[in-house]
């Protein structure tokens, strides 16, 4: 099958939400070039698959899609992008794939695909969205070196896109998405190399009609500046994901991680005098190699204390390179007996912040509609179900329903 004639295209990503927007920028190029385009895995000719190497797991997936793409068709042209790639470039050359671009080389595909003589506009066209939400990317590479973590040596230092490109974009997205989510591999290091930062950027978007809100943010980020810039925006999501990893201050010290407990504690505090109910989520990682029994249990007492809306929980995963591969590795039976301890407070705590929004009126875009009840994501990022139409509505909840809540329109 020859990919001229037939200019079907499958864009995947196995990774993050910076992967996604690659993904999306990506998708925008093909469209261009007059591909039909799909982001999950059906027959095509050609296959663009942006890796992840963050978990052992992420990186098995990646290894595996090849042969799972070949079973779908043999002849088809494969580009493998992404962290995964970047790490283990002679793997993926030796699947005898048609190229291998790692992190930072994306648009070399065109020169494989672009048989119009259009050029392609580099950086990619605006990415795509799917008219509820788009992802814009501010910000790549991270210089943190926690230690389970290989994201610096796979994307490299930190640097941020200019104001004024961001806003430029931001802006164009706004006209063709509900939401804007603002993603980077580590957001809180935006403007570091650039003599810029996030209140700077949002001062020149406080008027985008559209609600922004921000991925996943590093603790030391938080300050009253930012904030003020925040809840300065005319329509903000008051919602944090604040990636905490560990509930000990001995093991945030053997991760690496720059604060203490108590350090951020006070973050969510100066959050939480801003909007009382803002959703606080984060991520933890469960079986770390020094996590005693005692620390353990020190950092499950943490996440109580803090009271967050939803905790992301992930198994520590032995990463080559870092400092905590040389680590004696704790049994796998602990670390599960351990991860399935944080899912019951997870789902504890999930259900008193849906009993606390309650009372709370949610405003809801509606992504997915299931006969007469609509679904979507609340400004406090819960999801909310309710008998509408329309794409966006203030919805006050009555009663907990499957994963979030049930309401009328207000
Ligand atoms: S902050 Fe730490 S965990 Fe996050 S990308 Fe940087 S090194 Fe990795």
């Amino acid at each position: 099958m020859d990919y001229i004639s037939n200019k079907s295209a499958v864009v995947f990503n196995i990774g993050c939400k910076v992967n996604q927007y690659e993904c999306d920028s990506l998708t925008s190029s093909l469209i261009s070039l007059g591909f039909s385009v799909y982001n999950h895995l059906v027959l095509a000719t050609v296959y663009i698959i942006n890796t992840c190497a963050v978990t052992s797991e992420a990186e098995r997936k990646s290894r595996q899609i090849i042969s799972r793409i070949r079973n779908i068709n043999p002849n088809a042209m494969i580009f493998i992008l992404g962290c995964a790639s970047e790490k283990n470039k002679s793997f993926y050359y030796s699947q005898n794939v048609d190229y291998v671009g790692g992190t930072t080389d994306h648009t070399k595909i065109f020169d494989f695909l672009n048989d119009t003589n259009k050029s392609i506009s580099t950086p990619p066209a605006l990415p795509i969205t799917t008219r509820t939400r788009a992802y814009v990317k501010l910000q790549d590479g991270c210089d943190k070196m926690c230690s389970y973590c290989v994201i610096p040596i796979l994307r490299g230092a930190p640097r941020s896109k200019p104001i004024k490109d961001a806003t430029r974009e931001i802006y164009e997205m706004s006209k063709l998405a509900n939401e804007i989510v603002l993603v980077g591999i580590n957001l809180s290091l935006y403007g570091k190399d650039t003599n810029e930062s996030l209140p700077m950027l949002f001062d020149k978007i406080k008027d985008v009609a559209v609600r922004i809100r921000l991925s996943s943010f590093y603790q030391d980020g938080i300050s009253y500046k930012l904030l003020d810039s925040l809840f300065s925006l005319k329509e903000f999501s008051p919602h944090f994901h604040l990636s905490l990893q560990h509930g000990s201050v001995d093991v945030l010290k053997d991760m690496n991680r720059s604060y203490t407990p108590e350090e951020y504690l006070k973050s969510v505090s100066m959050i939480r005098k801003y909007d009382k109910n803002a959703a606080i989520t984060t991520d933890i990682i469960v079986g770390y190699p020094t996590e005693t029994d005692d620390l353990f249990l020190e950092s499950e007492k943490f996440l109580e204390e803090v009271k967050f809306s939803d905790i992301h929980i992930f198994p520590f995963s032995k990463r080559e390179g870092t400092k905590a591969a040389n680590l004696a590795q704790l049994p796998a039976d602990v670390v599960k007996k351990r991860r399935l301890e944080l899912e019951s407070l997870r789902h504890q705590l999930r259900i008193s912040y849906l009993e606390k929004m309650l009372s709370i009126p949610q405003t809801v875009l509606f992504e997915t509609q299931v006969d007469e009840i609509a679904e979507g994501y609340s400004q406090y990022y819960v999801r909310v179900y309710a008998k509408t139409t329309n794409k966006k509505e203030n919805i006050m909840p009555h009663e907990l329903y499957k994963r979030g809540l049930k309401g009328g329109v207000l």
